[in-house]
């Protein structure tokens, strides 16, 4: 079968969850046998999200091939298991980048670089995925970040109008709009969605499908009026209503026939609606999930989407383990000594989280000593794994002014040091340690048991600092085990106090890589301590 694109837009305002639809139409076409990527367009002008402050743009998410990206693409990971790389992120910046430099070295044999049609090309080089030397795909599903409308996002409509063109049948666009309920009118109003389409249309794009986002059920002779005004069909107007949980939204978008209606645009027989059983089976376990499990994140980022591949690693795990994880954020620059105890009152496990620079580190500190003492399980994540053993260094080793040369570059006890493959680095963004690495496991270690006795996993990373090895025989003496190193460089990817109920830290981030149908093995084996 030729390769099929199916273009997904948004419309009226940002945060409708362009992101979880896209996501669903995947996992949706994959149910039905297809082999499918997802990838998100992004119109701002950094050149990946890795430089972007979380408050910006939330979690920055790592590809195994190790590209930073956007946090869609956690959601296509997590919902359909693929391993997207870095030709499924990509922003104006770096189009506009690719383009420069070949002007830069003449490939334009002196040509006039113009928007249309050399950005717009190269956008749609990338659409068409022409770098990616992968098996041929059935579907490749593209989202754009931003609003119809955007200045910025125009090249993008652009570069699509011309696609559908092209492709013919091959291509389908499905728009998501939202209709707002006006509480005073007592009414649903779909003139926004009009306006949008309105917008679409006027750069030259029929929509083909309409996914209305609501917070209320829309009726047929609603729909009808939706499909009648934006010449869309009755059966190609789909809603979207708010739903307990953003797993639900695949099964809710095929009870409405979505994947049979892009089937249909496209002249594929549409055949029997796949049960989908271990999706459902995720769906009950997730619904019967009543007791709760208390978790704390210490972290700095008081932004839901800050941890976002970390919060959804722990709902899973949770749902896995039948209970339902409440999480509960602690600001880490608040905690003090005094207060630690209060701050994490009733946490039944404690995730130090990732991060960068001073700020809030010594709360987090602070944190891994009180869970410590106190028995109670904790993961820390990068830099919380790093904060673990400068505790542990300045506490029980006796070391006060133990750190990391990231936050004191003149520490004497410098048990977190900078890489050496680091240190003669300059630009900012993509100069990590990044993607996914081997690691070695320590037979007999907790954190082994947790990977069922597996000895060689593969884990991404983000970090240009590392525990110390030169500490490794101190630390051990003291407790603290290493049990995770990378095969080639040895450096010390996970540590562990193995008297302990659970406490370990990993250098690299094992939320990157947990889903929906396979839950990762480490938060499993936390929140089955933690209860
Ligand atoms: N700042 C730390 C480092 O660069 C940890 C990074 C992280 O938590 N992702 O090593």
């Amino acid at each position: 079968m030729e390769t099929k694109y199916i273009f997904v837009t948004g419309g009226v305002v940002s945060s409708l969850g362009k992101g979880i639809i896209s996501a669903s139409i995947g996992k949706l076409l994959q149910a039905r046998g297809y082999k499918v990527t997802i990838q998100k367009f992004d119109p701002y002008i950094n050149i990946d999200p890795g430089t972007l402050n979380p408050y910006e743009h939330g979690e920055c998410y790592v590809t195994e091939d190790g590209f930073e990206t956007d946090l869609d693409l956690g959601h296509y990971e997590r919902f359909t298991g693929i391993h997207t790389t870095r030709n499924n992120s990509i922003t104006t910046g770096r189009i506009y980048k690719t383009v420069i430099d070949r002007e830069r070295r003449g490939d334009y044999l002196g040509k006039t670089i113009q928007v249309v049609p050399h950005i717009t090309d190269e956008i749609k080089r990338c659409m068409l995925r022409e770098d990616e030397k992968e098996e041929q795909l059935d579907f490749v599903i593209t989202e754009v970040g931003g609003t119809i409308g955007d200045i910025e996002s125009a090249p993008f409509m652009e570069a699509i109008r011309q696609l559908r063109w092209q492709l013919g049948r091959n291509a389908v666009c499905v728009h998501l709009t939202y209709v707002p309920y006006l509480k005073a009118a007592n009414e649903l109003k779909t003139k926004p969605t009009q306006h949008s389409v309105k917008e679409l249309q006027g750069m030259g794009i029929q929509p083909d499908i309409l996914v209305l986002r609501t917070e209320r059920h829309l009726d047929d002779s609603l729909r009808m009026k939706v499909a009648s005004f934006c010449n869309v069909d009755l059966e190609c107007v789909v809603q979207s209503e708010d739903m307990p949980s953003i797993f639900e939204v695949p099964v809710n978008m095929q009870r409405q026939g979505l994947d049979a209606a892009i089937l249909r645009k496209i002249g594929i027989p549409v055949g029997e609606t796949p049960a989908m059983k271990p999706w459902h089976d995720f769906l009950d376990k997730q619904r019967n999930a009543r007791r709760e499990v208390h978790i704390a994140l210490v972290g700095k980022y008081d932004l839901q989407d800050a941890y976002k591949s970390i919060r959804e690693s722990l709902n899973l795990a949770g749902i896995y383990n039948d209970v339902k994880a409440k999480l509960h954020f602690v600001n880490s620059e608040e905690i003090t000594r005094e207060n630690v105890a209060a701050k994490l009152e009733g946490m039944q496990g404690v995730v130090i989280c990732p991060g960068f620079g001073q700020r809030g580190i010594e709360g987090k500190i602070i944190a891994a000593g009180h869970t410590r003492s106190n028995d109670i399980p904790t993961f820390g994540i990068c830099l919380g794994m790093q904060m673990m053993v400068i505790e542990f260094a300045r506490n029980v080793l006796g070391y006060a002014d133990a750190n990391s040369s990231e936050m004191d570059a003149k520490t004497p006890h410098n048990v977190i040091d900078m890489m050496e493959e680091q240190k003669s680095i300059t630009q900012m963004g993509g100069t990590m340690r990044l993607g996914a690495y081997e690691c070695e496991l320590v037979k007999g270690s907790r954190a082994c048991d947790a990977y069922g006795n597996e000895t060689l996993i593969r884990e991404r990373h983000r970090h240009r600092y590392e525990f110390n090895s030169r500490y490794q025989e101190e630390f051990e003496k003291a407790g603290m085990k290493c049990v995770g190193f990378n095969p080639a460089s040895r450096l010390v990817e996970i540590v562990e106090l193995p008297g302990k109920r659970w406490y370990i830290g990993t250098q690299f981030h094992p939320e990157y890589s947990s889903t929906v149908l396979h839950p990762h093995p480490l938060f499993m084996s936390f929140i089955k301590s933690c209860l």
